[in-house]
């Protein structure tokens, strides 16, 4: 059982902050931002590429209530989902990362120095 499914059975605590039947958000252990969390289909998905579009659509109005909820629908936040290895996915359990709480920079997201656009 992945790590994140062990979070939705309780055999792994997580401090959460909203849950439904089909979703639950969490903070994220190793925060990036002041307000950092991880939002998950209880349902084990691997990862995007594998994601319905009915998932996607339920999934939608439960992060938009996390962020009203925490008061970030009028300053603002950023959702990242990194797919697969490349995409540097480390928990293979769909996840959404919601970060806010400040003023985001938009760094480099690859090692290489510039790249060339397609
Ligand atoms: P990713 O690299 O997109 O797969 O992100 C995985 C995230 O899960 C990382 O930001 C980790 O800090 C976070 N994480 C791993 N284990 C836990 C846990 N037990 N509780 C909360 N967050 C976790």
């Amino acid at each position: 059982m992945c790590i994140f499914c062990k979070i939705v059975d309780g055999e792994i605590p997580s401090n959460k902050i909203l849950e439904s039947e089909e979703f639950l958000c969490f903070h994220d252990v190793n925060p990036r931002a002041p307000i950092h969390l991880l939002i998950i289909p209880k349902a084990h998905v691997e990862k995007f590429q594998d994601a319905s579009s009915e998932l996607m659509a339920n999934i939608t109005p439960f992060i938009q209530e996390v962020a009203s909820k925490m008061g970030l629908n009028l300053s603002g936040y950023r959702l990242i989902l990194n797919n697969g290895e490349d995409g540097g996915q480390e928990v293979p359990h769909l996840h959404f990362h919601l970060l806010g709480g400040t003023k985001l920079s938009w760094p480099h997201f690859s090692p290489k120095e510039t790249h060339k656009s397609l």
